[in-house]
């Protein structure tokens, strides 16, 4: 039984590692260079990243598989150690190794899977987070099958089995087989329709609907979303002034563009969004939120994708996985933003509902004041709307 589980979860943890990307955005495909500190703050986890203030979901808690070898038990105990860890800084414990590392030549490493970072060469050791797959790593020193490593500035043990020198290929998600260079599958923007789903609307619809496609799970069908800080702009207000600046962009790039809603007086649940997307046949769906924390210093911005174990839609998480951060690593490139994480997450209906390639654009914190005003000016907006074009263009190779 536990041999079959580790078959199962090393096989999910191959198929998870051939779902990686890496940009092709102008700004982050010329710089490889500073490629270390981009990739690595992509995957902070929940322990250090703001949680939803819309939702009860930890990032942590919803990419669910474990890669490495443990019972159910500890990865219990791991998910519950980092949700409760309130800041990457709780890894300063330390725990002595049972045996001295030897000390390498630093090199960069990529996790082959979503794997756990410890605080000490074992699984007995704690969970400092979970990096994602594709996480670049400096290993500096090695303590059995353990390596040691730096993330972020942040020091501590992977299992080696989980890294590769390589660094991960992307992957055509209709043939599952990795594509050479950069390039996604390449489609030219005459031929693809892009959705933008400008987040919320004027007035909150609390009815409920299923979160996903059958499910039992009801959840309200507009939230009301959240609100400046400084600005005092509703995110139905930013989402939307974002979106038409993006609708221009990729239109004058040659995309089609399909928008959800174009005015606040509108009243259209997040299922019946994804529908308009899916029945339109959308080669890719932008919803554009902004995020909100109750710590006020915490800014950034996050994309959302489903998991690999999605129950409705888990076939596109390759191709959402790899929207989602090409779309987060162009963002970052024009803005100038904090790059946070690709949040993969399974209970939100504008996920789940859709067929086509989604992903959710949390441009930035609404809560934090500077990123507030910074967000509700023109010239910022224009800078946002370019990096998510930009993110379009890199999924579609153009
Ligand atoms: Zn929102």
């Amino acid at each position: 039984m536990s041999k079959r589980k580790k078959a199962l979860t090393l096989f999910l943890s191959l198929a998870a590692a051939f779902t990686l990307t890496f940009t092709g955005c102008g700004a982050a495909k010329g710089g490889n260079s500073n490629s270390s500190a981009s990739l690595s703050s992509a995957v902070s986890s929940a322990a250090n990243s703001g949680t939803q203030s819309s939702s009860a979901a930890e990032p942590a808690a919803a990419s669910s598989s474990e890669a490495q070898p443990s019972s159910a038990a500890s990865s219990a105990k791991a998910s519950s150690s980092a949700a409760s860890s309130k800041d990457s800084a709780a890894s300063s414990k330390e725990e002595a190794p049972k045996t001295a590392d030897t000390d390498v030549t630093p090199v960069t490493m990529y996790t082959t899977a979503g794997v756990n970072f410890r605080e000490g060469p074992g699984t007995s050791y704690g969970v400092i987070k979970k990096l994602n797959s594709g996480t670049e790593v400096t290993k500096n020193g090695e303590n059995g099958s353990w390596a040691r490593v730096e993330v972020d500035n942040q020091k501590g043990y992977v299992s080696s089995n989980y890294l590769s020198d390589k660094k991960p290929e992307k992957t055509d998600y209709s043939t599952g087989q990795p594509v050479s260079g950069t390039t996604f599958v390449k489609k030219a923007p005459g031929e693809c329709l892009i959705a933008i789903d400008a987040g919320h609307q004027g007035h909150a619809n609390s009815e409920k609907e299923p979160d996903g496609p059958g499910s039992s799970v009801m959840k309200a069908k507009v939230a009301a979303g959240t609100s400046g800080a400084a600005s005092g702009l509703a995110e139905y207000q930013l989402t939307l002034q974002v979106s038409l600046k993006l609708q221009k962009e990729l239109e004058s790039r040659g995309y089609k563009v399909l928008m959800i809603r174009t005015s606040h007086d509108v009243n259209i649940s997040n299922a019946e969004r994804a529908k308009i997307a899916n029945d339109a046949g959308a080669d890719a769906f932008l919803r554009i939120h902004a995020n909100g924390s109750d710590d006020p210093s915490i800014h950034g911005c996050v994309t959302a994708c489903q998991t690999s174990s999605n129950p409705y839609n888990a076939n596109l998480y390759s191709a959402c996985r790899t929207l989602s951060e090409d779309v987060l690593d162009c963002f970052c490139a024009a803005t100038g933003a904090k790059k946070k994480y690709v949040w993969e997450v399974d209970n939100m209906s504008g996920i789940n509902w859709c067929t086509v390639p989604v992903t959710i654009v949390e441009l930035g914190f609404m809560t934090n004041p500077d990123e507030d005003l910074r967000m509700a000016t023109e010239d910022y907006q224009y800078a946002m709307a370019k990096g998510i074009a930009d993110g379009v263009d890199a999924f579609f190779g153009n």
